[in-house]
């Protein structure tokens, strides 16, 4: 007498002869079919895409590659480090992984994420970085229900040093704005002070100020359109 399965799994193709023992079944693709679907795992994909566009200029990239892919989990615990550290702008930081050819396991690495920051203040072209400031700032001014040039009544030295830290905000801004002058006077303790001063390094960024006349211009103008001045 042959035996029926009557149930098959449709990701490993495992038989069951009882729905008891189909319903108990819990395999890897099942798994990954379920992670995949979540917000995580879609922005895993996303970034997936970015890395073969970038790297290999890839058109068209199917889901089921990515599901497949050696790298799914490396892309995904790439989706938490992400948020964990607040990276403000993700594919800059897959082009500059990409760039310096380093791999999506390394990616959520501490040496990775220096990389990206040093990037950040040292090459990234400063309109590039003061649009990151802008936003950050937007972002502040909605949660603190302030306008924008009120910006600095909302935030606390802790977090303009966090904000700093990730480079969502920019010295060309800080800098050049009399009310971040102001705050840095009178909302700080020395101990913090010195942690900023430290950040901003204005010893580094005042000469470059003055051998970029043009970004100097362009953040000056940011600036006064944020009515931060
Ligand atoms: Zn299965």
């Amino acid at each position: 007498m042959k035996t029926d399965f009557l149930f098959q799994c449709n990701y490993c193709y495992s038989r069951f002869k009882t729905e008891r023992g189909f319903l108990k079944h819990h395999c890897k693709q099942m798994h990954r079919d379920e992670d995949f679907k979540s917000l995580e795992g879609q922005a895993a994909f996303l970034f997936y895409k970015s890395r073969l566009v970038e790297k290999h200029h890839a058109r068209i990239v199917s889901a089921g590659a990515f599901k497949s892919s050696k790298y799914y989990t490396a892309f995904r615990k790439f989706v938490d480090f992400a948020k964990r550290v607040d990276i403000p702008d993700a594919n800059l930081y897959i082009t500059l992984m990409v760039s310096k050819k380093i791999e999506p396991p390394h990616w959520s690495s501490e040496q990775a994420y220096g990389k990206y920051l040093n990037h950040i203040t040292r090459k990234l072209p400063t309109e590039k970085w003061i649009d990151i400031t802008v936003n950050t700032l937007f972002d502040i001014a909605d949660v603190g229900e302030v306008a924008i040039g009120d910006v600095f009544t909302v935030l606390e030295a802790y977090d303009v040093i966090r904000l700093l830290e990730q480079r969502k905000i920019s010295p060309w801004i800080l800098l050049n704005s009399k009310k971040f002058a102001v705050f840095f006077k009178n909302k700080t303790t020395v101990e913090e002070r010195i942690i900023l001063e430290n950040l901003v390094n204005p010893d580094y960024w005042k000469p470059r100020f003055l051998n970029n006349k043009k970004d100097l211009e362009l953040a000056k103008d940011c600036v006064s359109a944020l009515e931060l001045d």
